[in-house]
């Protein structure tokens, strides 16, 4: 029993048109959900992902308006790690990065760079075998499209404190020192810790949980067994709507979900116009009209993905 890689991570935005902007424009990622946060639904919860809104893609914000900038420290991840098809792909992003003011900074086969409220992004050359997740963007060529996650790094007081957890109950593999692999059926993702860390604050342009993919219930459930005898305080099964999550800190703090692949993304809208508009959950489908005007109209996406323009 394997987790199966990264399901998503989630940030969190002070500037949810300009977080809109970045990501579906300048990225070239699919606005696969525009929804508000389930815990606090005054505030939006937006989904960018590939064109089939899978899990390993999935970059999501919570919009805290105006929320003081954060910064990464212990027990936060610093840096999220996209794949990329190739060398090429990274000359391509410098250029189209500097072209939107955002510097970035090439090392080797690594492009390091920020977004607007500084989240620490890197793109990697893809060396996987994994199917690449890719949307396809009016302003971003395919073969150089984001593909997916490929690993996230965070800063740890004491890292090894939290290898029983990550290898007897997660069944991650280490793979390096402190540097592990969760890798199942269908993709892997790797998580590295580095000792030391100052202390973090959270707010815009941090991370706030990672997500890993369980390929059924019954791994989901049996995850959350093994991760409550290794000592983790997991919550009960959550039901998302669009998937079923639990949540549980690891011993250095980073907050972790396991989160079901199903149902997806178009449990509650055509796969063709997915993210176009406000979607509730089910239990919160009768406060519409409460929620809907406290939120700030977004850009419209569609002029930048292929095959939404051609219906405009
Ligand atoms: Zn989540």
């Amino acid at each position: 029993m394997k987790l199966d890689g990264i399901h998503h991570i989630t940030n969190i935005t002070a500037d949810g048109p300009r977080n809109v902007d970045f990501y579906a424009r300048v990225m070239g990622l699919r606005m696969v959900k525009q929804s508000v946060n389930q815990d606090d639904p005054t505030v939006y919860h937006l989904f960018y992902g590939d064109e089939n809104a899978s899990p390993g893609a999935d970059i999501t914000f919570f919009e805290y308006p105006g929320v003081q900038q954060g910064r990464a420290g212990a027990g936060m991840i610093h840096t999220i790690a996209h794949r990329v098809g190739s060398a090429e792909a990274l000359d391509f992003w410098r250029e189209r990065l500097a072209d939107e003011g955002v510097e970035a900074s090439r090392d080797g086969d690594v492009l390091r760079f920020a977004d607007p409220e500084g989240l620490g992004q890197v793109l990697v050359v893809d060396a996987t075998e994994d199917e690449p997740l890719i949307a396809y963007a009016t302003e971003v060529p395919d073969e150089f499209a984001l593909r997916g996650f490929d690993h996230v790094r965070a800063c740890a007081a004491s890292p090894y404190e939290s290898n029983e957890l990550f290898e007897d109950a997660l069944a991650f593999d280490a793979v390096a020192d402190l540097e592990w692999e969760a890798r199942g059926p269908t993709r892997g993702g790797r998580f590295i810790f580095e000792p030391g860390g100052t202390r973090g604050i959270q707010g815009a342009g941090t991370v706030h949980h990672i997500a890993w993919a369980a390929s059924s219930d019954e791994d989901h459930l049996a995850f959350r067994e093994r991760a409550i005898g290794a000592g983790a305080r997991a919550t009960p099964v959550i039901d998302r709507f669009y998937f079923r999550s639990i949540y549980f800190r690891e011993p250095n703090g980073v907050l972790f979900e396991l989160a079901t692949h199903d149902p997806g993304f178009t449990v509650d809208e055509p796969e063709e116009t997915l993210g176009e508009k406000l979607s509730l959950p089910p239990k919160l489908a009768g406060r519409r009209d409460e929620i809907e005007p406290g939120l700030r109209p977004l850009p419209d996406t569609r002029p930048w993905r292929r095959r939404a323009a051609t219906r405009l």
